[in-house]
């Protein structure tokens, strides 16, 4: 005999949980369906360690996704002060780090204890090491796992994206979509490490370590933070910022020295050559960056023309990357079930009745900060209280 609930959910990550409580809360007989072996296994290595759940400073600017107005309607209506105030009924030490990034003061543990405690307290059933490999609907939908059959008027989709395939991601989120008729906007990592091409790589990896303040420009969009140098290529959060809107084979620009004259100094020295020109760039550069830079962007020669040049390319250092270090790197999917197939109001599919995608599955992503967990929370929210 298939199991019965009013409600179940696929995903025990950060959306599954939140939809999860907050239905059961409104009396509704919730179950949630996990393939690995513990809860919350993202959460547990955010931030971290640390869990950076929730930026103070939340806005829907601070999301990507094909329709920027989509998320607004969830986020209006849990914000990062009801995510807050379930942190502080279970005195759960926290902090601002940087930027309204709230981190946990001891462990990430302290939010899945937490998230676990409320479930428990609501009489939401986890069930762990169930694989869910095939829904079908009629009346109701039937959700086949490995050992056992649940059928349930309410389903609700919380299965995150394809970043860190060691830790359970699967492409079983977006398979179910495909397979109800939803559209999906492809998939692709976010908050992600860039690869140079190979020129560029033999021309700095040297300085893999190496890290500087700088304004990462692509798209249209940019990001001041810092910038850091790997055996690879560049990450460092301005990277992993502008990760999210670089699209193959596009160019990113690079501004190393935000808001300074940077060719000042030279134009000043009593002689202008290699040497002055280093020494400039020395004043805002780390020194192995100055030389390096200026070993491969040598000004032709030092006439005022030249350095006015130099200091084009000092603000807007133009580099295609050959690549990402793809999902196993990413912090986030980039992408995912098109909003266009939702309901903004509570994350109920428009063609399907009862069928609900929250969470990293759904095409809205977050910057870093803080923001893909308050979208996880938000969208939860907006399920789980429709229920
Ligand atoms: C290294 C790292 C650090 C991060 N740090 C932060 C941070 O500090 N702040 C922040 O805001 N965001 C952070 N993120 C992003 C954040 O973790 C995710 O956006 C968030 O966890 C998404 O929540 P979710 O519930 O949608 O998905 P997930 O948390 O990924 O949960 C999905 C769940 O579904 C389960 N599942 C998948 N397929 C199936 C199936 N077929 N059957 C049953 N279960 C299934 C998975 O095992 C998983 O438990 C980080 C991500 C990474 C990788």
């Amino acid at each position: 005999m298939p199991h019965q609930y009013d409600v179940l959910i696929i995903g025990a990550g950060a959306a599954g949980l939140l939809c999860a409580i907050e239905a059961a809360k409104r009396g509704r007989r919730v179950a949630v369906l996990e393939h690995a072996d513990r809860i919350g296994k993202k959460i547990l290595i955010s931030g971290g360690g640390r869990c950076n759940f929730t930026n103070i400073h939340c806005q829907p600017q601070n999301f990507l996704s094909a329709n920027p107005h989509f998320a607004k309607s969830a986020l209006a209506r849990y914000t990062p002060a009801d995510f807050i105030a379930l942190v502080e009924k279970h005195r759960i030490p926290y902090h601002e780090k940087t930027l309204g990034q709230l981190f946990c003061d001891r462990s990430a543990t302290d939010i899945t204890n937490m998230l676990e405690a409320e479930c428990r307290a609501a009489h939401v059933r986890i069930i762990l090491n169930a694989k869910v490999t095939a829904v079908s609907r009629d009346t109701q939908f039937t959700v086949c796992c490995d050992s056992a059959e649940y059928r349930t008027p309410a389903l609700i989709v919380a299965t995150g994206g394809l970043s860190i395939p060691k830790m359970g991601a699967t492409c079983f989120g977006y398979d179910l979509a495909r397979q109800f008729g939803l559209k999906i906007i492809t998939p692709r990592p976010g908050l992600v490490p860039l690869v140079l091409n190979p020129a560029d790589r033999k021309r700095y990896s040297d300085l893999a370590g190496v890290s500087t303040e700088i304004i990462a420009q692509a798209g249209g969009d940019s990001f001041r933070e810092k910038m850091l140098f790997t055996h690879r290529g560049l990450s460092g959060p301005a990277i992993l910022q502008i990760s999210s809107y670089w699209h193959e084979g596009e160019s990113i620009q690079i501004d190393l020295a935000p808001d300074r004259d940077a060719t000042a100094a030279i134009r000043e020295a009593g002689t202008r050559n290699q040497s002055a020109a280093e020494k400039s760039l020395q004043q805002f550069l780390p020194k192995r960056l100055a030389e390096t830079w200026l070993r491969h962007n040598k000004p032709t020669n030092y006439t005022n023309p030249a350095l006015a040049a130099l200091e084009q390319k000092i603000h807007a250092w133009s580099l295609t990357p050959a690549t990402t270090e793809g999902f196993e790197k990413a912090e986030v999917t980039v992408g995912g079930v098109d909003t266009d197939e939702l309901s903004s109001k509570s994350m109920e599919s428009r063609k399907v009745p009862r069928l609900f995608f929250i969470g990293e599955v759904v095409d809205v992503t977050g910057h870093l900060g803080g923001f893909n967990f308050q979208w996880a929370w938000a969208s939860a929210a907006a399920a789980g209280r429709s229920l």
